[in-house]
């Protein structure tokens, strides 16, 4: 067992887990501050059976007390589905603005590294497509997912802020749609939805016409570049981690019926207010500092995802 001691919050959600199981696999202690707003304490059942793993129940936009050395803190807590921004808006800014304040306080008392979990959202409903870092975003502040973009572009700014006033070591990384197995069924996000409702033989659900576009990230892939950019020396701006790989969400709802072999039908259901209408990395940047991009065709990654979500309705 190595020094190492990162403490990542939100460990306990869906890239969390996978997230902490390669910071384990790499033999380093992990301390999980999550308060399961969008998680379950069963779904911690593998990571506590293994050397090095602590789980704390801490709502992270409350004031926090970590003991000993630490060096690298992870910020990923955050409801993330847009199910959730209508009915938990306080939380969601709080946990994006008080949540990451906190996390900076905790890197900065440990002399750690921070990592942020930010998101394609900062780029709101682009006006430059495909979106490269140095896009500035089309938000709308008052909206229905203003309290998720405001709060994650508002973590980006305070973390930028802990780094100029105080040298503090910080890394961003906007993560785009991603999917894959350990999704909760009930997320509402559209891979869990369509694959669901096809396993069910029920309708898939397409919000609009389903001309708007989305670019999907197997966790895998996500993970192997989030981690490259906490090891990556000395670079606090922001990187993109996606697939381009850009499809409809009419086409992906028909892929996912093909899939699964399903009968479902498709059925139109209004567009929530202000949903982003297209969306695809830049990954330049990555691609040539990093050495990263992703690795798992969406033929393969759904393919995986859908056996995990049969075994999940069957149980
Ligand atoms: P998730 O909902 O599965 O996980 C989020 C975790 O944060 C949950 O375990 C939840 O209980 C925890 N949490 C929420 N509020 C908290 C609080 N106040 N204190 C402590 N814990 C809290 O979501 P996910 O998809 O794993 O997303 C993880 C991170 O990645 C989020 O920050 C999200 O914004 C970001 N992200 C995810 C995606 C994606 O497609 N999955 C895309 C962009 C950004
Ligand atoms: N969507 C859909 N049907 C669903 C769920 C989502 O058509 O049952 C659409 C949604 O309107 C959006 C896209 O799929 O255009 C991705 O939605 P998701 O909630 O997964 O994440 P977002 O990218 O909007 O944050």
């Amino acid at each position: 067992m190595t020094a190492d001691h990162a403490v990542v919050s939100g460990g306990a959600g869906f890239i969390g887990r996978r997230v902490v199981s390669s910071l384990l696999d790499r033999g380093w202690r992990v301390t999980v501050l999550d308060n399961l707003f969008t998680s379950r304490t069963e779904l911690l059942a593998d990571l506590r059976e293994r050397p090095g793993f602590e789980f704390r129940e801490q709502d992270v936009s409350r004031p926090l007390v970590v003991g000993g050395d630490v060096s690298h803190v992870l910020h990923l807590a955050s409801p993330a589905s847009p199910i959730d921004f209508p009915s938990i808006p306080i939380q969601i800014v709080k946990v994006g603005t008080l949540g990451t304040h906190n996390m900076l306080g905790l890197a900065l008392a440990k002399g750690a590294r921070f990592l942020l979990a930010s998101t394609s959202e900062v780029y709101g409903d682009p006006l430059v497509h495909p979106q490269p870092e140095s896009y500035w975003g089309n938000v709308n502040p008052i909206g229905p997912r203003g309290c998720y973009d405001e709060s994650k572009r508002c973590a980006e700014a305070f973390a930028m802020a802990y780094n100029r006033a105080h040298g503090l070591d910080t890394r961003i990384v906007r993560i785009f749609n991603t999917y894959g197995p350990g999704m909760r069924l009930d997320d509402g996000r559209v891979v869990p939805n369509f694959v669901g409702q096809a396993l069910r033989g029920e309708p898939l659900t397409v919000y609009g016409d389903g001309s708007q576009t989305r670019s999907f990230t197997y966790v895998d892939d996500l993970v192997a570049g989030m981690l490259a950019v906490l090891d990556r020396g000395d670079d606090h701006q922001p990187f993109n981690i996606g697939n381009p790989v850009e499809t409809t969400v009419l086409e992906f709802a028909r892929r996912i019926i093909a899939l699964t072999g399903s009968k479902s039908e498709i059925v139109f259901r209004p567009l929530p207010v202000d949903d982003p209408k297209q969306r695809c990395p830049d990954i330049g940047r990555a691609r040539m500092l990093l050495g990263w991009e992703p690795a798992v065709q969406l033929e393969d990654g759904l393919a995986r995802t859908v056996e995990y979500f049969r075994e999940a309705i069957r149980a």
